[in-house]
């Protein structure tokens, strides 16, 4: 998505396209590399002094009331965010703390109805040692 594009999807999803947080989501969907806030605030900072905390997490708020980017809390202590939206699984690795998109199948729930309950989220995700901490062991 170019900067445009990025600009209509936040219009579309009733979002005012500040220069702020059209950093934050061309940053979020260059990188896919699932970050935390902090990670988010350590690289911008460097190229937008003017970018303060406390914007990245109103903006990372926003934009997961909203339906742009989907939060994962694959542990309880660290928020990880993610702007792609379809549903996919996640690998985190429990010595490096990497966390990937990994090619695992995700079941297709008709209608996102289960047993009578309405799905509105799906998180799948697998903790493990990552390939490159392995090739180190
Ligand atoms: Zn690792
Ligand atoms: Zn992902």
């Amino acid at each position: 998505m170019n900067s445009i594009n990025i600009k209509d999807h936040l219009l579309a999803k009733g979002i005012r396209p500040s220069v702020h947080r059209l950093v934050i989501l061309e940053y979020l969907m260059s990188r896919r590399n699932h970050p935390t806030a902090d990670m988010i605030y350590k690289d911008i900072s460097k190229d937008i002094p003017t970018l303060s905390k406390t914007t990245i997490y109103n903006t990372l708020r926003t934009f997961h009331e909203k339906g742009v980017v989907q939060s994962l809390t694959i542990d309880e202590n660290e928020v990880r965010f993610d702007a792609t939206l379809s549903p996919h699984a996640h690998f985190k690795c429990i010595s490096c703390g990497m966390v990937t998109d990994v090619s695992a199948e995700i079941p297709v729930i008709q209608n996102n109805i289960i047993d009578g309950n309405r799905i509105v989220e799906t998180q799948v995700y697998y903790r493990g040692l990552c390939c490159n901490c392995l090739k180190s062991d």
